[in-house]
Parts: C-alpha cells; structure tokens; sequence
C-alpha cells in the first residue's frame, strides 16, 4: 500500500517516505524551518505543541534521531512518553504484539514516532492506528524520510535549490535507509545528477537502482574514487550497516572501502561543495577534515535536524 501523499497538508497523515511529498510540500516545511530556528535559538519556552504528547518508540538504538525529536517537542512546549528498546523492557518481552503495542500507545499519544529494525514496520503501525499519526523515525533497510528531510533542508540551505544539482553519495547504497529517502527526496526536481559510489556487493537494490532511472534523474554507479566528478554541489558519505549484514567476515570485506581523507578532498572536491554524513561515523570520514569548512555532518546538519522535525511536528499535529 502506498502511503497517502501530502498535497499541501499535513495535518494528520503518516510520515512514512519520501514519495508522500511533491516539491510544493518540501516548500511549506522549509518556509517554517527557519521560524523553528529562531524559537531555539532564541531559548524561550513556544507553546505551539502545548498539550500534546508525542510518544517515542524506539526499537532500534538511537541517540541521534531519538534526541533531537525529544529535543524538538520539547523546544515546542510539548511532552513525550519514551520508550527504547521496548522488546525487552516492555509488555513485548511477555509476548505482546506490535499491533497491541501500538494500539496501547494510540490511546495516550498525539503521535508516534517509530523506529524499527523490520522494513515495512512502521507502515503496519499506520495500519493499526485510527487516529494518531505515525511518523517513521527509520524502517529497516527501507527509509528514514525525516533524515532526508534535514539533509535536503542542508542542501537547500547551501544552494538555495534543489533542482540542477550534482552529488556524490558513497557507502552503504544497498543498505542506507538515509540514501533510499534522500534520492527519493532529489528525483522530485529535475536535472539533479548523483554519482554512486560503493563496492559492488553494496549497490542500489536493481529493482530501486531501475525505478529511481525512471524519473527525472541520472544515476551514474561508480566503483572508485577517480571516477568523481569535480563539479559536485556535495558528498554524502555514509557508514557500511554492519546490522544488515549476516556474517562479520562479510562486513569486514566491504567495511570502510570508501574513506573521506584531506587528500581525497584535495583531489577530488572543489572549495565550494559541502560534507555531509547521517552520523553515526565508524571511520569512513577521517577526523583530520572535522575542522575542514565544507563539513557540514557536526555543524549545520545535526542542528537542521531539530529544526526540521519541530516543523514536521507542528505541521502534523495541525499546530501552525
Ligand atoms: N543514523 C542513520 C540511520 O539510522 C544512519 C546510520 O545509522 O548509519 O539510518
């Protein structure tokens, strides 16, 4: 089933890919995006989420996406019921279900944010709900449509558009739920090119790599770094999942193939491009280019990501 599109209102609807939005929905939450910006900034208590209550739900690890949607509906006046890990502290370790679980959440949430290691899970949540909104705070190897949201929003930031962009995305392609939204994301908006760079066994999925070449985007697969174009507007670098894969033998061969170095970034960048990473790094950008001003994945990125989901959250919730 196909999640219900945005079409220029939010207001209750399931946050569940990048295909819900058109790029007059990435309009209207970017138009907010900067107002959330200045409510945090400005460190005084906002009451657009006053009286609800966002639950938290998270069945995978995560400090990141956990902390700055907790961060985020807090900066609003908002409360959150959180819950990580509830396959082993909560009624599930006694064998309850998920459709049980996210029933009993229903009755005491505004909404609920779901993270899951099972692709399609927070799909199903949506299912199972009647009137809370289900956000997807990361779906398996499927998406992670509020990371790509930010990351869009950094690149917005930086260019000042969408469209007629050039992108080198590196890693983890098979894998990276944050890659399967973002391109999603770029598609929407023509004459972006993305260069795809992995090792072999870590490609697109063919059914993804042939359904995203149908829309109004290039894809080029590269296997080595001197294949990258010198023109790109940004890298998106990203960690190899370990968790996805079925044996260490097999991780550790494909593991940090692709490594961001100043020398790298001397060869093959440009001054102007920016670097981005979904965090966490296990190695794959070395630390010596932290410092370097194109970095973005300590800056600007992680802080868009509170801005990003506060605005998602006023939006859905029908605050503004
Ligand atoms: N934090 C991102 C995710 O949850 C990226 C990663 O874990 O590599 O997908």
């Amino acid at each position: 089933m196909h999640p219900q599109k945005i079409n220029g209102d939010f207001k209750g609807k399931n946050i569940l890919s990048l295909d819900q939005f058109t790029p007059k929905d990435l309009s209207i939450l970017f138009k907010i995006t900067p107002k959330m910006k200045r409510i945090a900034k400005a460190a005084k208590p906002s009451k657009i989420l006053e009286g609800t209550i966002t639950t938290l739900l998270f069945y995978e690890p995560s400090s990141r996406t956990f902390g700055s949607f907790s961060a985020a509906v807090k900066q609003l006046g908002g409360q959150t019921v959180e819950i990580q890990n509830p396959q082993a502290f909560s009624s599930m370790a006694k064998g309850e279900t998920f459709e049980d679980t996210i029933r009993v959440f229903e009755a005491y949430s505004d909404a609920i944010v779901i993270r899951h290691p099972t692709q399609g899970s927070a799909q199903k949540a949506s299912e199972v709900t009647r009137f809370t909104p289900i956000i997807s705070a990361g779906d398996g190897v499927g998406e992670h449509p509020t990371q790509a949201l930010l990351d869009l929003f950094t690149i917005y930031e930086k260019w000042g558009r969408l469209d007629g962009l050039v992108g080198v995305l590196a890693g983890d392609l098979l894998n990276g739920r944050t890659i399967h939204s973002l391109i999603r994301g770029l598609l929407l908006f023509p004459k972006n090119t993305l260069y795809l760079l992995s090792p072999r066994q870590l490609r697109l999925s063919r059914v993804d790599f042939l359904s995203f070449s149908k829309r109004k985007i290039k894809l080029i697969e590269i296997e080595s770094e001197k294949d990258m174009p010198k023109n790109a507007h940004f890298w998106y670098w990203t960690r190899v999942q370990k968790e996805r894969f079925a044996s260490l033998g097999e991780y550790e061969k494909v593991k940090n193939r692709f490594v961001v170095t100043k020398e790298l970034l001397r060869k093959h960048g440009n001054k102007n491009m920016i670097l981005m990473h979904p965090l966490p790094r296990v190695g794959e950008i070395s630390t010596e280019v932290d410092s370097d001003e194109r970095s973005v994945y300590l800056r600007s990125q992680i802080r868009n990501g509170m801005y990003i989901r506060m605005a998602l959250l006023s939006l859905v919730l029908g605050k503004i």
